[in-house]
């Protein structure tokens, strides 16, 4: 299949593509490089550094037959001042995106949805069909491109799958075409920047909050491995017929609090994390737990991975890349 793949050159995306080409697809990665690095883009996908809002005149030259669409603006943090970015990059990119695949007759796409479309919940698991709740614009945007989704199956006849991804953590090493992990150049999320502060450069782990009515007081959340995202993506591109709009969670179904992923890094790495505990972040739930039963029945899908995999291939590519410079000439990784 000729795959699309939209911010192929971010985490999730050239993970998703690397594995694409491993099983013998042909990827053409889009990604206008705003948080993406063009060295993460798998050697053997053609690259255009272009934004999604922009493909239209030369979506038909490709042949595409599918779209896997990532390239998004993702940190919830920054959603809640900047919305008219976020409305703007998110939703109006992937209507127009959308539209150029109506007008080249591409009938299929996967879409990089977020568990921040569910916000807080009283029920745990949580089910995809859960009240949407989203406490950011972040979530607002993925919610938003959903229920787009669902309206352009029904009338246009596009076979569409929104994968609600839970946390997403670890790396995936080819055999012969590279390291893909995580390195985004402002770190939010907890197991970077716990390796971050274990190797020394970025001072202690800001523990967000320990007061929770959580059995250790600390957040719980559902930690899923990059490799088993990618396979469900995989099976995504020829799962539901045209017509058909899928609502997945990508999770695991078990939770980790912060202090258990702060253990398993002391595991992985033999040393025990800076931590300096401090209040709570604005907008964090006290838990958020996937119910992946949907993910099985529709996609056969099942998450093999655990937690200690995912912190020790982070750990891993992290090392793997220490020796190189960094973009902006330093060596830190943090
Ligand atoms: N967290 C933390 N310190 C950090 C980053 C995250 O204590 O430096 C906590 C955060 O408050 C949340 C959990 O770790 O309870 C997971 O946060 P992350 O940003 O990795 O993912 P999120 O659940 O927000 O998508």
């Amino acid at each position: 299949m000729r795959v699309l793949v939209t911010g192929g050159a971010g985490y999730i995306g050239s993970v998703v593509a690397a594995r694409l080409i491993a099983d013998g697809h042909e990827v053409v990665v889009v990604d206008d490089l705003s948080t993406g690095h063009a060295d993460a883009v798998p050697p053997g996908a053609v690259f255009h550094e272009m934004s999604v809002a922009a493909l239209d005149p030369v979506l038909g030259d490709w042949d595409i037959e599918a779209v896997v669409h990532f390239a998004a603006k993702s940190l919830v943090g920054e959603s809640t001042t900047l919305p008219s970015a976020y409305w703007r990059n998110n939703v109006v990119g992937t209507i127009a995106l959308l539209d150029s695949m109506r007008a080249h007759g591409v009938g299929r796409i996967v879409f990089s949805s977020s568990a921040a479309t569910y916000g807080q919940q009283g029920d745990e698991p949580i089910r995809e069909d859960a009240p949407a709740r989203p406490s950011s614009p972040y979530g607002a945007t993925k919610l938003a491109i959903d229920l787009a989704l669902t309206d352009y199956a029904r009338a246009y006849g596009l076979a569409a799958t929104s994968l609600r991804y839970f946390n997403v953590a670890g790396a995936f090493e080819t055999s012969d075409a590279g390291f893909y992990g995580e390195r985004h150049d402002t770190e939010t999320h907890l197991i970077p920047n716990a390796l971050a502060a274990v190797a020394g450069s970025g001072g202690s782990l800001k523990l967000f909050g320990t007061d929770y009515p959580t059995p250790d007081g600390t957040c719980v959340r559902d930690y899923i491995h990059v490799i088993d995202l990618a396979d469900a993506h995989v099976r995504a591109l020829s799962a539901g017929e045209p017509g058909e709009h899928h609502v997945v969670n990508l999770g695991s179904g078990s939770g980790s609090s912060v202090r258990e992923v702060l253990d398993a890094v002391e595991r992985v790495t033999g040393t025990p994390v800076p931590v300096e505990e401090g209040p709570r972040r604005a907008g964090d739930p006290p838990v958020l737990v996937a119910s992946n039963q949907k993910a099985a029945d529709l996609l056969g899908w099942h998450p093999v991975l655990d937690l200690t995999t995912m912190v020790d291939d982070a750990w891993r590519f992290r090392n793997d890349r220490a020796g190189e410079p960094a973009e902006d000439g330093s060596d830190d990784l943090s």
